[in-house]
């Protein structure tokens, strides 16, 4: 006789579990059962090959779940068994020790039948469908279709023509390197395994397809329903926290909505991988959709860094300076060095759209390095020429700040200029201490320690703290140019900034006020004590030419 359904393992030392199990599956199963694991390694070593699963417990007397999962990886045709651990311990450390040693999935106690029966579907079906199929056709690591695989079954159901509208999600996993390299590979592939049984389950009832395309690169392909991928995402992440390791995996989503199926079905997998990248280091959101914005700004990142290495060998940056004014003597007191990108097709472009870019891809480092030695290079230039020290405030992003060597190379850097380094400022934004304040504090220790001036950029942009200005040793505040833009009641800004330079008064910080562009807001400044100003209604930042020409000659 053909026996058409599945046969599937039950090892559970309490009998009352064993007949809860096997009412639960004894509609679709044949169910056999083992009182303990010695029982269990007994069957499967006579008749192995024909189980479709083992629903396997932990604690039991003779010979434990633990036991026979390594006995089963030891043995050639019960390795491949998928396995479901169903316990009463859902302490992470059981779990990932269960993980560890072969486990494909849990169901804690009391069961649900109905979960119980859904998760042992989608394993079984994951296993046989990565042992029938082609080896060229599916990913070995997790039995997910490989991009080829994947690709073929794409181009079938797009042709099948039906009215169904489809999109392509990518899937990726956030820092899944830092996972790797923390817990090592082994680690990592159990992970992967684990996400890409999640991703069948979570697509199952819009009929996905899914691949692994590569490393922690998922695909799915599958029928749109309203608003569902938010709830797909959400609910992975959900069953991630509970992941039995300690850290946290988020995975991102970007979707591609098919609404020409003559789009080739590689370049819809690459717009939802694009999707995926928008997704990507942003806090609020879990999914992307792909749309021609994006595609757009991943081209011009792309461009930029494409060109920035030329750029900066070829001359094309450029540092200006803008002045800064002494508001009680009047006369010019300091100047700030701001770098443009003169590029050859795009023409003159602004640090706001570049400096983000290369914040990013870490060039950062190197044009500021390039933009404090180009400072120092004219102060000592405008000492020789003119008699005169003008002290120029550069800026150092927030990424430069985690170089441990920073101080040693802006030292260099004034000494082989002839200069001290109480002539170079250093304007640093108050958001590099919300993401790091100790390495911040640190370094501005240590800054001040050499001799350098610090000035806090963009005070009051950001999520300010005032313990900020108590724990770093500041020498000056820069008031954001916003609170002069404000269009809101003007008292009440008024009262803000004024306060503000009282408390920056209080502890010795001296301030200046960005953004200056009319008349009564110097007055108004003036009135508030505020030392210093810079602004267009002074001068707007220009060639160094023509600092010289405005200010030295
Ligand atoms: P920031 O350091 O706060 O620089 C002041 C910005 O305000 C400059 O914009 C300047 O041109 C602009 N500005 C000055 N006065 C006025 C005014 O009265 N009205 C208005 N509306 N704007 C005024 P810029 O040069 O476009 O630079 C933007 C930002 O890009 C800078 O803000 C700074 O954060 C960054 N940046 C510029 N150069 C560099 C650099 O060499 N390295 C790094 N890391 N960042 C830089
Ligand atoms: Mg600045
Ligand atoms: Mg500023």
């Amino acid at each position: 006789m053909i026996e058409l359904k599945r046969t599937v393992l039950v090892v559970d030392d309490q009998k009352l579990n064993r007949e809860i199990l096997h009412d639960i599956l004894e509609d679709e199963y044949v169910v056999v059962c083992a009182g303990n694991g010695q029982e269990a390694m007994d069957i499967l070593m006579e008749k192995g090959k024909k189980f479709a699963a083992v629903l396997l417990d932990i604690l039991m007397p003779v010979m434990d779940g633990y036991e026979v999962m390594e006995k089963m990886q030891k043995t050639p045709g019960l390795s491949e068994i998928p396995i479901l651990v169903t316990s009463q311990i859902i302490e992470k450390e059981y779990e990932l020790k269960a993980l560890n040693m072969g486990a494909s999935d849990f169901v804690s106690k009391p069961f649900n039948g109905e979960i119980l029966k859904k998760r042992l579907y989608n394993l079984i079906q994951m296993h046989e469908s990565a042992a029938a199929v082609g080896v060229m056709e599916r990913d070995n690591l997790t039995g997910l279709y490989s991009k080829e695989g994947f690709c073929c079954r794409m181009k079938e159901v797009l042709k099948s023509g039906q009215d169904i509208l489809y999109d392509v999600i990518a899937v990726d996993i956030e820092h899944f390197k830092l996972f790797n390299d923390t817990y090592g590979v082994d680690e990592g592939d159990r992970l992967l395994r684990y996400v890409a049984y999640k991703i069948v389950a979570e697509s199952e009832r819009c009929n996905g397809i899914c691949a692994r395309v590569y490393a922690d690169q998922f695909l799915i392909f599958l029928e749109r329903q309203e608003g569902y991928a938010i709830g797909m995402v959400n609910n992975i992440n959900r069953i991630m926290e509970n992941y039995p390791l300690d850290m946290k995996i988020h995975v991102k989503m970007g979707v591609y909505e098919v609404h020409d199926g003559t789009v080739p079905v590689n370049s819809m997998c690459d717009r939802a991988f694009i999707a995926v990248k928008a997704a990507k280091g942003h806090y609020e959101n879990d999914v992307a959709y792909y749309d021609d914005s994006i595609r757009e700004k991943l081209l011009l990142e792309q461009q930029i860094g494409d060109d920035m290495v030329h750029a900066l060998r070829n001359e094309q940056f450029n540092v200006y300076f803008q002045p800064k004014y002494d508001l009680t003597t009047g006369e010019m007191a300091g100047a700030e060095a701001l770098v443009r990108w003169q590029h050859p097709t795009k023409g003159f472009m602004s640090p706001k759209e570049f400096i983000p870019i290369f914040e990013k891809n870490g060039f950062i480092t190197e044009l500021d390095m390039f933009v404090w030695n180009k400072g120092c290079n004219y102060i000592a230039d405008w000492q020789k020429k003119y008699g005169v020290t003008v002290p120029v405030s550069v800026n150092v992003s927030r990424k430069d700040i985690y170089k441990q060597n920073l101080p040693e190379i802006l030292k260099e850097i004034v000494e082989e200029n002839g200069l001290k380094p109480e002539n170079l400022h250093l304007e640093i934004t108050e958001s590099a201490y919300t993401e790091n304040p100790e390495q911040l504090i640190l370094i501005v220790e240590q800054l001040k320690k050499e001799g350098f001036i610090i000035e806090m950029d963009d005070f009051g942009s950001g999520y300010s703290s005032l313990n900020m200005l108590a724990e770093l040793p500041i020498d000056v505040l820069k008031l954001d140019m916003k609170f002069l833009q404000n269009k809101g009641e003007q008292s009440k800004i008024e009262n803000i900034m004024s306060s503000i330079v009282e408390l920056a008064k209080k502890i010795n910080l001296f301030v200046i006020a960005e953004g200056v562009e009319m008349e009564k807001q110097i007055s108004m400044l003036k009135s508030m004590k505020c030392d210093m100003v810079q602004g267009y209604y002074y001068a707007k930042p220009m060639p160094a030419a023509q600092f010289e020409k405005m200010c030295l000659q």
